[in-house]
């Protein structure tokens, strides 16, 4: 038999990497149902695929802020049981926090932390009936550490942590391993699709203009970072794959290798004064007194 996986957010990024690795198998391992909230956005998985997936791949329509749209793509998958459910779907927000609307900071909240833990809800009843599966999570180490201008993001994906955290340690119980599969930057369309303040942005002239020009210190940053450092989709797919096909998966996946340097500062040195000094120095190249 199949393995029956459902992913959410495969319109593009990660989320459809993984879609088109698994629904390709050689060995024809998966079925997946790979969701996403705007079917009309589906000819790009459509195309990646060519033709390979007649029995492997279905598209499914789900918003993660939508329950009644989980509680449909849930209804549609024909096996009736889900070995596997990838919470990937996520956006992203960026800009000084005194210009961000309650609406703006309430949809990445919804989509981010509630879409997650919404989407985890509807298949929980039936996973734990069947006494096995796999949860696995597109964490971020920006649920590790915090990073300015990216509050309420860090604040979501934190959020993501604290929720996976409880749920592995339930889980166990009903043979259903949760994993997090913690991401630092990748090439998606993730920044193009987030919501995100412009330098040149008539709103800037909102906020001070310190803050103007630490947060072009911190745009500098984030461009040679995704420059220098960023992974490519099928990086991050070989260690949802690891993480699939491993007899006792772990709780978190670094993608890049080992724990990130100031996720290690924050445990090593707990009272927070030292990541917080070496991520400043990093990303404003000032140590902060
Ligand atoms: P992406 O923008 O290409 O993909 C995100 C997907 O989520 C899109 O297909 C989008 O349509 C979908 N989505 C958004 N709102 C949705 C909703 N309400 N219902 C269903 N789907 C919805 O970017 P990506 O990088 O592939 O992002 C995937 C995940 O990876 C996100 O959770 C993101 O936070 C996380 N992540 C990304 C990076 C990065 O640098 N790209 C780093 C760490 C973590």
């Amino acid at each position: 038999d199949k393995k029956v996986v459902l992913i959410t957010g495969c319109s593009s990024g990660i989320g459809l990497s993984l879609a088109v690795r698994l629904a390709s198998d050689p060995e024809k391992t998966f079925k997946v149902y790979a969701t996403m909230r705007n079917l009309a956005k589906k000819e790009r998985l459509l195309e990646c695929v060519k033709g390979l997936h007649k029995d492997t791949l279905d598209i499914l329509q789900m918003d993660v802020t939508d329950r009644q749209s989980i509680l449909d793509a849930r209804d549609r998958v024909v096996e009736k049981r889900l070995d596997i459910l990838v919470c990937n779907a996520g956006v992203g927000l960026m800009g000084p926090l005194e210009l961000q609307s309650s609406d703006s900071m309430r949809q990445i909240l919804e989509v981010n932390i509630l879409g997650t833990i919404q989407t985890i809800q509807a298949f929980l009843p039936e996973m734990k009936a069947q006494s096995q599966g796999r949860i696995l999570v597109t964490g971020s180490t920006e649920g590790l550490h915090g990073l300015p201008f990216n509050e309420v993001y860090c604040a979501s994906k934190f959020a993501i942590e604290g929720a996976c955290e409880s749920l592995a340690v339930l889980l166990q119980n009903f043979n259903i391993r949760v994993s997090l599969i913690e991401c630092g930057p990748v090439n998606t369309d993730f920044l193009v699709n987030m919501q995100k303040a412009e330098l040149g942005n008539t709103s800037l002239q909102q906020v001070d203009t310190k803050t103007v020009s630490l947060y072009e210190k911190y745009l500098q940053h984030c461009d040679s970072v995704f420059q220098n450092a960023a992974q490519d989709t099928e990086d991050i797919v070989k260690v949802f794959l690891d993480a699939i096909q491993s007899p006792s998966p772990t709780f978190r996946y670094f993608t890049s290798g080992g724990v990130p340097p100031l996720t290690q500062l924050k445990i090593t040195e707990p009272d927070g004064s030292q990541c917080i000094r070496a991520m400043s120095k990093i990303i404003f190249s000032v140590e902060e007194q």
